[in-house]
């Protein structure tokens, strides 16, 4: 079973809280950051003179887990929000000290153990962003989407005097070059891109390209699929009829990515027939050839749901097409989508049709 969750992870100052923040608006989902939890298990032990006094060991931050209260929730203006301890810190999360201590105490097993469960928790039949270092590895291997952000330590240091007004450009480069080696040699969670992430580099994007760039990402389906003899004719070429079959995994493995199968939807009462295949035919593929087949849902209306996919083989866009499935009851009456289908596929609806 997939996860609903959409990991971006990635190093100090690459962008992810912007990147991830605007991808949760754009979804209308919620979107935790996994730093600030960090950060606030080094606030609240700062104020017990660990890092200054105290060292930075399980001994001294096993009573700071203990007392400590912390969630999601509403703030009075209706953002969700890191509550700690009931009150909603901001800035005091993002000082050096903080920031340093932060890197130190997310080395020790116990502040992981304690972050990660809670993290796991907030995971559930909605979809939500949550973005950190180890998300996609650790936390949610399972997670239906991986990205991994990166950008060039000086561009990522640029960024950071930007956001903090002023600064020394070296000395900051090397505070996030230390934080970068301390979080990637760090034997437990390790930074690490997990091997399915999609990996996104955004050294010279503007913010806004970053986010189109993600956005792209999540919201496509996108399934690599291998030219086996059953989809090709006697003369080993792949034609138009063909290409239906493979669109319908596509359709199914986007289902599938979504958490929802078949018989899940037959139990809701639920079946999708096909009412209207739509398909502009381009080119063809030949037996062992590598296609990339992109889905995602561009109608989701009434019982209507209309996906529309393209093949391609590398940049060569070989056929695009329309499927309007329409939903029906056991007795092939039309019925309205289900809410947990549209619920399931919610990151997959680039246009809900007016
Ligand atoms: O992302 P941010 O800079 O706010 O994270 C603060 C620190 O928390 C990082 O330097 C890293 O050491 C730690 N962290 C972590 N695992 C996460 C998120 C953050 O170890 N999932």
């Amino acid at each position: 079973m997939v996860a609903r969750v959409i990991a971006i992870d990635g190093p100090a100052a690459s962008g992810k809280s912007s990147a991830a923040s605007h991808l949760a608006l754009r979804l209308g989902i919620p979107y935790v950051s996994t730093g600030a939890m960090y950060r606030a298990v080094a606030w609240m032990a700062s104020r017990r003179g660990v890092g200054t006094g105290n060292p930075v060991s399980e001994a001294t931050l096993s009573p700071v887990l203990n007392a400590l209260k912390m969630e999601y929730s509403r703030r009075p203006d209706g953002s969700f929000a890191l509550c700690v301890d009931g009150a909603f810190p901001d800035s005091e999360l993002r000082g050096g000290e903080i920031s340093a201590l932060a890197s130190q105490v997310s080395a020790l097993p116990c502040v992981r153990e304690f972050l990660s469960g809670l993290q796991r928790a907030m995971a559930g039949s909605n979809w939500i962003v949550m973005e950190g270092r180890d998300i996609g590895t650790v936390v949610f291997p399972d997670a239906a989407v991986k990205i991994f952000l990166t950008a060039s330590p000086l561009e990522r240091a640029r960024r950071r005097l930007a956001q903090e007004g002023g600064g020394d450009l070296e000395t900051v480069a090397r505070e996030i070059a230390e934080r970068d080696r301390r979080d990637v040699t760090r034997e437990i969670s390790p930074l690490i891109a997990a091997p399915d992430a999609v990996m996104v580099d955004s050294t010279g994007l503007s913010v806004e390209e970053t986010d189109a760039k993600i956005y792209d990402i999540v919201s496509r389906h996108s399934m690599d699929y291998r030219v086996s003899y059953g989809d090709t004719d006697q003369m080993g070429v792949v034609y138009y009829a063909n290409y239906l079959e493979i669109f319908e995994r596509g359709r199914t493995e986007m289902l599938r990515s979504a958490g929802i199968t078949y018989r899940e939807l037959e139990a809701m009462g639920a079946f999708l027939p096909v009412a209207e295949v739509n398909c502009h035919y381009r080119g063809s593929a030949v037996y062992d050839d590598l296609l990339n087949v992109r889905t995602r849902i561009t109608g989701a209306r009434g019982a209507r749901l209309i996906i529309s996919g393209e093949i391609l083989r590398g940049d060569t866009v070989l056929v695009t097409s329309e499927i309007t499935l329409c939903c029906t009851d056991a007795r092939h009456k039309a019925r309205r989508l289900p809410a947990e289908l549209l619920a399931a596929c919610r990151i997959y609806i680039h246009e809900v049709e007016a």
